[in-house]
């Protein structure tokens, strides 16, 4: 008897398939709140203020402190293009960076030095710019959100769909192992859904480089212009991760974020992966939603297997898309989590 794979992740055991859903440890670090967007859901940006910049001494505690408790990743984000608001270049130029992008590349080298493997979500960024960050990430990633012109982006330059696909394109030419995703609820319809997963499934055809996409759905904050906007609903998510799991190769691991609805109903809709969890630091995105422990893992896995990963996943160290100075930190977290049992 043949039995056919559907996820990338799934095995064969005692002659029948087994489900293997997977996250990573991580900790979380804005580098900065700062953005030149004005995304209308987001209660993460902020004004150039007094501690809009996460001081490198902050990183590098927070780093220290999760290798000790396990952790194998750092993700840094930082609002896109900070640089762009007035006042910002002074407040960073204080601590001896004079761009964001130099100020992330430093701390991707304190993470390496710390044993995480960095993983950079910068926003839109130029050819150039993912070049000067590939040596010293992992794996890195942009969401695509949506490829419909919506009323939420209209004050948001870089969320115009075509920059987005730019920087998605440029990181498969450079070979950087790649995350994005769709926002589920911004004001997009199914069909724009179905045309955003084709396009993600357009770029892997063209340059196999996307690990995994993130399925997230839209939560309303308070004091955001769409506080009153409803979330979408448990079923217009899993139809949507039915949709994803149809359209995208099964080598794309198709991410739910346990923290924001209940992956236990998700995963039969098709979601695999459950992204990356701290056990340190909060969602700075979705502060109101902490992250589930690995033990309320294994619960909402139910009979699947729970596998932890890096953030660069096995197929991408295989093909070696990664710089020979994170190749020895590559091997002994490979090593770590495997010894490690759920
Ligand atoms: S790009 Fe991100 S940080 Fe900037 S306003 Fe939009 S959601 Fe907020």
């Amino acid at each position: 008897m043949i039995l056919f794979l559907r996820f990338p992740n799934d095995i064969v055991r005692g002659g029948f398939m087994t489900r293997v859903i997977t996250f990573s440890r991580n900790v979380f670090l804005p580098l900065s709140t700062v953005c030149r967007n004005r995304c209308e859901y987001c209660s993460f940006r902020t004004p150039v203020q007094a501690g809009c910049i996460l001081p490198p001494g902050e990183v590098h505690e927070t780093l220290r402190k999760g290798a000790v408790a396990g952790c194998t990743e750092a993700l840094f984000t930082f609002g896109e293009k900070p640089e762009a608001e007035a006042g910002f270049r002074t407040l960073l130029t204080a601590y001896g960076y004079r761009t964001i992008l130099e100020y992330g590349e430093a701390m991707c080298q304190e993470s390496i030095t710390a044993g995480l493997l960095p993983h950079t979500n910068g926003g839109v960024l130029s050819f150039d710019e993912l070049h000067q960050m590939r040596p010293v990430n992992a794996s890195m990633g942009l969401m695509l959100e949506t490829t419909a012109t919506v009323h939420a982006h209209r004050q948001s330059p870089g969320k115009v769909p075509e920059r987005r696909i730019e920087t998605m394109e440029d990181a498969g030419k450079l070979h950087i192992p790649f995350t994005t995703g769709i926002l589920v609820g911004i004001g997009e319809t199914m069909a724009d859904r179905e045309e955003s997963l084709l396009t993600i499934r357009d770029l892997h055809r063209r340059y196999d480089h996307i690990q995994e996409v993130i399925i997230q759905n839209f939560c309303p904050k308070e004091g955001t212009p769409m506080a009153r906007t409803p979330a979408p609903t448990t079923e217009e998510m899993c139809v949507t991760v039915s949709l994803a799991r149809d359209i995208l190769p099964a080598e794309v691991a198709v991410q739910i974020p346990p923290n924001l609805i209940d992956a236990a109903l998700l995963i039969p809709c098709g979601g695999n992966d459950l992204g990356g969890i701290s056990p340190l630091t909060p969602d700075y995105i979705n502060p109101e939603h902490p992250w589930p422990g690995v033990e309320q893992l294994k619960d909402l896995v139910r009979d699947a297997q729970l596998k932890e990963r890096l953030c660069i996943y096995p197929r991408f160290i295989r093909k070696g898309w990664y710089s020979p100075d994170i190749d020895a930190l590559i091997k002994q977290l490979e090593q770590k989590i495997q010894v490690r049992s759920w």
